[in-house]
């Protein structure tokens, strides 16, 4: 079945008039609780994606203004939008906190487990919005986006430094990456914020890279869309991320899908309503309807129900991951058409005469 896209607001379980305050903690919250990396469920990265598709746009102000005008409407056909800082920063910050269950208990100190900092050396997941059209998603496509492609940096590799002389164990902690801080009573383990939690201290940033770890460039790249995919479904592109020495992050494409000025999606089937002249009918007449696989010649009967509709098997939406469609299901919608003044005079004569009881008989029963 086609999921709907629910409201941001909803999907961050904040009110229209949310701070921006409010917005990022509420995300900040989500976003931990369905964390890939820390929550094993089923559909907890998916959770995720729309927790941060949501926050994406909400966080910020212009983009929140089009969408409150717009709806998700407001983000048009292949303007996507990349959110590199889908690990944010705060990530960084609190996911160690987190780990150490030190998360709300000391307002802006946290506790600090492990031995590095995991979201320094791993890559990062990217993730836009793909807006497809409704044949194409019927049908499967091939589509040439422009989108940026990330390499390790070739003169650092990801370390960040311009030699490998540059890179000093942190002062600050020792090369730990974490300090010991006493707070009255207590005394707590925090990350340490010269490095990071990195443990190092790098003393001339690459040259090339200018410390970033990675290079960018705006390339095409063509990416197929699979014959029947579902509006919210994501494709990923393997190592199209963000990397980082040690490993590569991905690409998530969300897949939106365009309404079509027809055709209706019924999960596999698709809906469509078709005008037709009642003299088509009486005359029984073969009539083509538009299918997304091509004209489909249909003969009328006399005999069949206005009201009625008709199921075309094989002539509906791909399933997906199957050779097989669904139906396209005709439903129609009968027309009296024009005529001259000559041929109406014509045509009552003709229907003066026509015995029909079948109202009568209807009515009666009410008596
Ligand atoms: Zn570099
Ligand atoms: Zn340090």
């Amino acid at each position: 079945m086609e999921k709907k896209k629910r409201d941001y607001y909803e999907v961050l379980g904040i009110s229209k008039d949310a701070t921006e305050k409010e917005i990022k903690s509420a995300y900040r919250k989500l976003a931990m609780q369905y964390h890939p990396d820390r929550n094993k469920e089923p559909d907890a990265e998916e959770k995720f994606k729309e927790v941060s598709e949501a926050y994406e746009v909400l966080s910020d102000a212009s983009k929140r203004e089009k969408y409150d005008k717009f709806g998700h409407q407001a983000f048009d056909p292949n303007s996507f939008h990349y959110s590199e800082d889908i690990f944010s920063d705060f990530f960084k910050q609190f996911q160690d906190a987190f780990d150490g269950g030190g998360f709300g208990g000391f307002g802006d100190f946290f506790g600090f487990n492990s031995s590095n900092s995991q979201y320094e050396n791993s890559g990062k997941d990217l993730q836009m919005t793909l807006t497809i059209d409704f044949l194409e998603a019927c049908k499967g496509a091939s589509k040439t986006i422009k989108i940026k492609k990330y390499e390790l940096c070739s003169h650092c590799k990801g370390t960040l430094a311009d030699s490998p002389s540059d890179i000093k164990k942190c002062s600050t902690c020792r090369g730990s990456g974490k300090i010991q801080k006493s707070l009255g009573f207590f005394s707590t383990v925090m990350m340490c914020s010269t490095c990071n939690g990195t443990g190092k201290e790098i003393l001339k940033t690459c040259h090339l890279c200018r410390g970033k770890g990675h290079l960018v460039e705006d390339v095409e790249k063509t990416i197929d869309i699979p014959a029947g995919i579902i509006e919210g479904q994501s494709l990923r592109l393997a190592g199209w991320g963000i990397p980082s020495k040690n490993s590569e992050g991905d690409l998530y494409i969300l897949i939106q899908i365009k309404s079509h000025p027809f055709y209706q999606r019924l999960g596999n089937d698709i809906g469509l309503s078709v005008p037709i002249s009642i003299v088509d009918i009486l005359l029984e007449k073969e009539i083509e309807i538009p299918t997304p696989w091509g004209n489909k010649k249909v003969k009328l009967k006399k005999n069949m129900p206005l009201n009625g509709s008709i199921r075309l098997d094989n002539y509906g939406f791909s399933i997906l991951h199957s050779s097989k469609k669904g139906a396209l299901i005709v439903s129609f919608n009968p027309y009296m058409p024009k005529v001259d003044k000559e041929t109406q005079e014509k045509l009552n004569n003709i229907f003066a005469n026509i015995k029909d009881e079948e109202y009568l008989k209807w009515l009666k029963k009410f008596n």
